[in-house]
């Protein structure tokens, strides 16, 4: 199994979950978002350092207006360059501080629970890379153990392995591109499909339901 990977963490080790807005109290719902096309524009030749980081128009507010609908926000992206050799999990990490600073300064309530990514190369065939669902198995596993507010160490199942799943007919997952919409469906979550030159504002209100208001 070649794991997801999590910023600057071991992927087992606790996550602090910061309140939701208002205070509100959490029911399990998820919102796996893909990060380019989603959150920031997506470039062929990939965003490579926070100069090539362009936010989408409204993305930290229909983050923020997510988190304040209840949901946990768990980011998952394909980033093979790293295992391509292009570059380090460090310059990943660096992008993602620089995406969660700009949305934040967005919409304060715009908090990326959880940024989940798979450094491996297509030819590697993890579990973890879109397509596949390994991301979003491990993504609702931390969340959940993190809501539990459980020290012990989190031992992460997989596929035929994980057993005992709870219900996700509430959570969701945004992407542009096919492999996101595998991904989900592989997993059993609802997905919405955004242009990806719009990002996630162009389904925000399919989302929450409130296309007329
Ligand atoms: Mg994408």
């Amino acid at each position: 199994m070649l794991p997801p990977s999590r910023d600057s963490e071991d992927l087992s080790n606790s996550l602090d979950l910061l309140d939701l807005p208002g205070n509100i109290t959490w029911k399990g719902k998820i919102a796996f978002l893909d990060r380019d096309g989603v959150i920031n524009k997506g470039y062929d030749n990939y965003v490579n350092n926070i100069d090539e980081i362009n936010i989408l128009p409204h993305a930290g507010e229909s983050i923020g207006r997510l988190r304040r609908a209840g949901f946990r926000i768990c980011v998952v992206t394909n980033q093979s360059p790293i295992g391509r050799g292009l570059w380090t999990h460090e310059n990943l990490w660096l992008i993602h501080e620089h995406i969660s600073k700009l949305l934040l300064i967005e919409d304060k309530d715009s908090i990326l629970d959880l940024i989940l990514y798979s450094p491996y190369a297509p030819w590697e065939g993890s579990w973890a890379r879109k397509p596949n669902p390994g991301m979003l198995e491990a993504g609702r596993q931390i969340i959940d153990h993190a809501n539990r507010d459980d020290s012990s160490k989190l031992k992460i199942f997989y596929d035929n392995d994980w057993t005992n799943r709870p219900d996700e007919s509430e959570s969701i997952m945004i992407g542009d591109r096919n492999v996101d919409y595998l991904a989900s469906q592989s997993y059993g979550v609802n997905f919405f499909k955004c242009d990806p030159n719009i990002g996630i504002y162009d389904v925000i209100s399919s989302v929450l339901g409130d296309e007329n208001e």
